[in-house]
C-alpha cells in the first residue's frame, strides 16, 4: 500500500511514513495509489458489529504491513475507550428518513476526537519501535488543537504545538486548549486569523531545516491518517440505515474538507454514498466553487460555526486531485494560482466533482433559527456546525434516500449561539464541568515565521 502525493514530486511512502510526515515535501497531500476496495458481502458483515471492529475491518487495507493486526486492534481500542457512548458514533432519527450521526462523545467533544485519538496510538506504537521523537505542529479554528492536546498529552516521545487565531475561539476551545497541564503540549494564540495559522505551519513544513531540525510532524487534516480514521463512521452510520442494500446521503458540515473526504473515500471503497452535501456557513467559498464560480478567495468573515470559517480548505485538494484523474501536474498549476488568489476548474473536473458533491450554505441567522426549529421539532440541542448541515440537508434530500447529517461537536462547546438561538445554556458533560476553574497556559505570538520557529525550539521538552 503506497501513498503518492497529489502534486506528484514528492516520494512515494508506506502509510506509517505518510501518516509520520503529514504534508508531502512538494507541498502536496498524500492520497493512496490505490483505494482498496471493500465487496458488498464485507460491506454487508459489518452488520451488528462493535465500531472498533468496523474500524479495524474498514481501515486495516490502508495500513500495509505498518503495524500488525493484534498492534492494530490494541490502538483502536485504546483510542476509543475514552468516548463516553458505547456506541461510539451513535445515528438518532431527526424526520423520516433524516439522521443525525453524533459524533461529539469523545473527549474533546467534537468529531475531531475520532481522528485524533486513534493517531496518538498510532505515534506512539510507530515512534516507540523506532526509538524516535517528534514535534507536532498544527493550526487550528478551535477543535483540531484540543483534539490533538487531548490526544498526545503526556506522551514521552511527543511535543504539541497548537496555533490558534487569537480572539477568535470560543472560550469552551480556547480553555480545552489552555489548561492541559502536561508540559509537553503547547498552546500559541497568534494575532490572526485561521487562514494565517494554516499558513504559518504549512511555512513551517516548507522550511527545510527547521522541519527536520526539530523532526517536525503535523496532525492537521492534512495528515492521510486522520482522513482515514473518519472513513469508518461512514460505514457504520449507512449499514445500520441498510447498506450496502440501501444507498443513502451525507450532509456535513465543512471547513477542510477533511470530513467530506472521508465520505468520498468511503464511496470508492465501495459503499453505496448516493450524495456527499458540503454545508457552509457564510465562508462560503466551497459552495461557490461546487457551484461552478470558480474558486477565489475572500477574506473570512468570523461566524458563529468557527471551525468552519476558512478560506483556504486544504483537503479540497484531494478532491480536485480525484476529479482531475490524478492529473497532479495540474493540481500543482492550480495551487500555484492559488497563491495569487484563485483558480478555475475545468469542465471536465467541474462534472467529475459534481458526481459526487452538491452544496449548500446557510447563514448566521438560518443557523440560529434553526437550532430553534430543530429544538422544537425532534428536541434535540444541536452545535451551530451541526445546524448549518441540518438546515442545508433539508434542503438538498430526496425523500426515498435516508439523509446522515454529521454532528460535529457537542452543543457545549459553543453555549453563546446556542443561547442565543434557544434561550437554553447546554451544561458541559460531568467530567468537565471544572473547565471554566482550571488554571490557562498559553503564549500570545505575531503571525511571524521566525517569531514562531524560535518559540518552538526553545519549549521543546527534554
Ligand atoms: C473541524 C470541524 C468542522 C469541519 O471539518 P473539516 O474536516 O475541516 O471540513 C466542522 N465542525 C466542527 C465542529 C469541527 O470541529
Amino acid at each position: 500500500m503506497k501513498y503518492v502525493s497529489t502534486r506528484g514530486l514528492a516520494p512515494e511512502l508506506s502509510f506509517e511514513d505518510a501518516m509520520l510526515t503529514g504534508l508531502a515535501r512538494d507541498g502536496g497531500l498524500y492520497v493512496p495509489a490505490e483505494i482498496p476496495q471493500m465487496s458488498q458481502a464485507e460491506i454487508a458483515a459489518l452488520a451488528g458489529l462493535s465500531y472498533e471492529e468496523t474500524a479495524f475491518r474498514v481501515m486495516r487495507p490502508f495500513l500495509g504491513d505498518c503495524f500488525t493486526d493484534e498492534e492494530f486492534r490494541g490502538i483502536i481500542a485504546r483510542a476509543y475507550a475514552g468516548f463516553d457512548h458505547r456506541a461510539r458514533a451513535p445515528l438518532k432519527q431527526l424526520a423520516p428518513n433524516h439522521f443525525l450521526l453524533e459524533l461529539f462523545h469523545g473527549p474533546t467533544l467534537a468529531f475531531k476526537d475520532f481522528a485524533m485519538q486513534l493517531i496518538g496510538q498510532l505515534f506512539q506504537v510507530a515512534l516507540e519501535r523506532r526509538g524516535e521523537r517528534v514535534t507536532i505542529a498544527g493550526a487550528t479554528s478551535g477543535d483540531t488543537g484540543s483534539a490533538a492536546m487531548e490526544a498526545f498529552r503526556g506522551l514521552s516521545n511527543v511535543d504539541v504545538f497548537i496555533l490558534y487565531p487569537h480572539g477568535r475561539v470560543s472560550e469552551v476551545q480556547r480553555r480545552q486548549m489552555t489548561t492541559p497541564a502536561d508540559k509537553n503540549v503547547h498552546a500559541l494564540a497568534l494575532d490572526g486569523d485561521f487562514d494565517d495559522c494554516q499558513a504559518r505551519v504549512k511555512d513551517m513544513f516548507n522550511d527545510f531545516e527547521f522541519r527536520d531540525g526539530v523532526k517536525l510532524a503535523g496532525v492537521n487534516s492534512i495528515n492521510i491518517a486522520r482522513v482515514l480514521a473518519q472513513v469508518v463512521y461512514y460505514f457504520s452510520s449507512a449499514v445500520s440505515l441498510g447498506a450496502p442494500a440501501r444507498e443513502v446521503s451525507f450532509t456535513v458540515p465543512t471547513g477542510n474538507f477533511g470530513d467530506v473526504f472521508a465520505g468520498y473515500i468511503a464511496k470508492q471503497m465501495g459503499l453505496p454514498v448516493k450524495d456527499l452535501v458540503v454545508a457552509t456557513n457564510q465562508n462560503d467559498i466551497l459552495h461557490r466553487c461546487l457551484s461552478g464560480a470558480g474558486y477565489h478567495k475572500g477574506d473570512t468573515v468570523p461566524s458563529i460555526s468557527p471551525s468552519m470559517d476558512i478560506q483556504v480548505s486544504s483537503n479540497f485538494e484531494r478532491a480536485l486531485y480525484f476529479a482531475y484523474n490524478k492529473d497532479a501536474g495540474a493540481v500543482a498549476q492550480l495551487m500555484e494560482e492559488l497563491k495569487s488568489g484563485g483558480f478555475e476548474v475545468s469542465q471536465g473536473a467541474m462534472q467529475a466533482l459534481s458526481e459526487t458533491y452538491k452544496s449548500g450554505r446557510a447563514s448566521e441567522a438560518e443557523t440560529l433559527e434553526t437550532i430553534k426549529s430543530e429544538l422544537a421539532a425532534s428536541g434535540e440541542l444541536l452545535c451551530p456546525h451541526g445546524a448549518v448541515a441540518v438546515k442545508v440537508a433539508a434542503e438538498q434530500r430526496e425523500s426515498e434516500v435516508p439523509m446522515i447529517t454529521l454532528a460535529t461537536a457537542h452543543p457545549a462547546k459553543f453555549p453563546a449561539a446556542v443561547k442565543e438561538a434557544s434561550g437554553l445554556h447546554p451544561a458541559l458533560p460531568e467530567r468537565m464541568a471544572d473547565l471554566f476553574e482550571r488554571d490557562e497556559r498559553v503564549s500570545q505570538i505575531a503571525n511571524d515565521l521566525g517569531a514562531i520557529e524560535s518559540h518552538i525550539r526553545k519549549n521543546i521538552t527534554e
